[in-house]
């Protein structure tokens, strides 16, 4: 692919990154009237977007930043799930969109008293749909977990979808509005004039932008934009045979490996993030970090799972999820999310003429397909946007210099950004 030269070299729009934000922000501007290029170095979603496990949560469970925070996500995260019963029509296909519920489970006095003071502070908030439920309930809503659960924060109208569906669906969608699409090709570097973006140089020769040019690569920003922060994460997905359908809602919860656990280290047992959630077809998927911490953040790209990654997540689903037995996994993969320091997005203008920035995902379900809407209500409406988007401006934090953990997981990143927000 990459030495076949591209004859159309000027567009109004450029785009870069292939996943639910770059297809859905490449869709809107097309459906917006712009000529619009859409550059991706691998296939269609072969980022994060494909390696998604589905399940569509408003507001992470432990989210324990500010308050501010969590109200300012939910302000997203709100509009970006209603967004998604709108899709099947938008995009004249089935997302597989299934409301089956969600839940964060409690299976300790600590994940009690944390999940309740949460869920006081979201419906402090204005986010009042969210409850306690105590074991019993949950059990009558998925009879699976083990018999040490106390209860979970549960959501009725969260659930999962599928990630191939939204983001192909948006992608084709865009294609029949002109979006050319430019696979297995890498952008390398913006081409600036004065203070303006006015192209990108890429493997296969450079292109224009009248317009706009616009970064949705997410956890790869940094090798084109090192000035803002957003730094990838790793996190693994593993894919059960497929069983009977289980009404498994998206479920998450924070566990520790315990010893003899493949991931055990009595140097260092951090808690960390389990999550999962059927598909409609009856597999299950569930993950989480990686047993080995990254050694450097180049290495949170590697999309490898090892044997150790695999025996971890196998001994935490029967531990956990004690009702289903004897159960293979089939697959795993991995992947990279994209974190700031206070974990909301990048999304709107920035310090260069006609350069803008939709990234820095964590959470994508619930983000990427309005934040895709929103960035191009922006562009093509002169600023105005049908829902506030300010403060995810990507500017936020050109005065400050922000320190990463050296080597971290999702969960120590999540705890140090926590740390650094409360002192
Ligand atoms: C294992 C895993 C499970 C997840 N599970 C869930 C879940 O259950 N629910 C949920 O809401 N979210 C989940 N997420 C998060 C969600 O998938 C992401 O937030 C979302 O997909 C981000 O989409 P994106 O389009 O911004 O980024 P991506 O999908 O990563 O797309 C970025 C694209 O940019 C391309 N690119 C990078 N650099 C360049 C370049 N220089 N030139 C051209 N193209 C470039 C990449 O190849 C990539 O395709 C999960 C993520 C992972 C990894």
């Amino acid at each position: 692919m990459s030495n076949i030269s591209i004859k159309k070299k000027h567009f109004d729009a450029i785009v870069i990154g292939g996943g639910m934000t770059g297809c859905a922000t490449a869709y809107y501007l097309a459906k917006g009237g712009m000529d619009v290029a859409l550059i991706e170095k691998r296939s269609v979603c072969s980022g994060a977007s494909g390696r998604n496990g589905g399940q569509v949560i408003q507001v992470e469970g432990r989210d324990e930043l500010t308050r501010d925070i969590i109200s300012k996500k939910n302000s997203i995260a709100f509009h970006g799930k209603k967004m998604l019963d709108t899709l099947n029509d938008e995009l004249g296909w089935d997302i597989e969109y299934r409301k089956t519920g969600g839940l964060d489970l409690a299976y300790s006095d600590h994940d009690e008293n944390i999940i309740k003071e949460i869920i006081q502070w979201q419906h402090e908030v204005g986010d009042k749909d969210v409850e306690y439920i105590e074991a019993s309930e949950v059990m009558d809503i998925c009879p699976i977990f083990g018999d040490d659960l106390r209860g979970a924060k549960y959501r009725k109208d969260d659930g999962n979808a599928n990630p191939f569906k939204i983001t192909y669906g948006f992608a084709l969608a865009g294609i029949k509005l002109g979006v050319s699409l430019f696979t297995y090709t890498s952008v390398k570097a913006i081409k600036y004039e004065n203070n303006k973006a006015v192209g990108v140089i890429m493997d296969r020769g450079d292109l224009y932008a009248k317009h706009c040019i616009v970064n949705a690569t997410n956890a790869w920003t940094k090798y084109i934009f090192p000035d803002y922060p957003i730094v990838p994460c790793k996190i693994l997905a593993f894919a059960t045979e497929q069983l009977p359908i289980i009404p498994l809602p998206p479920a998450e919860t924070i566990i520790y490996d315990r010893e003899g656990d493949a991931g055990y280290r009595e140097d260092n047992n951090e808690a960390y993030l389990f999550y999962g959630g059927s598909q409609v077809d009856g597999n299950i998927i569930i993950g989480g970090p990686p047993v080995q911490l990254p050694e450097t953040m180049d290495d949170h790209f590697n999309e490898d799972v090892y044997y150790d990654d695999f025996l971890r997540f196998r001994t935490i689903f029967a531990r956990y999820w004690t009702k289903v037995e004897n159960v293979s996994l089939l697959r795993g993969w991995g992947g990279a999310l994209g974190f700031t320091p206070d974990t909301l997005p990048l999304v709107g203008p920035t310090r260069y003429e006609n350069l803008y920035i939709n990234a820095g995902f964590t959470n994508g379900m619930c983000w990427c397909p309005i934040c895709g809407k929103l960035l191009s209500e922006y562009i093509l409406d002169g600023g105005k946007t049908s829902v506030p988007i300010d403060f995810m401006d990507p500017e936020r934090f050109s005065d400050e210099v922000f320190e990463w953990p050296e080597k971290y997981n999702y969960t120590v990143l999540h705890n140090y950004i926590t740390e650094k927000h409360k002192s």
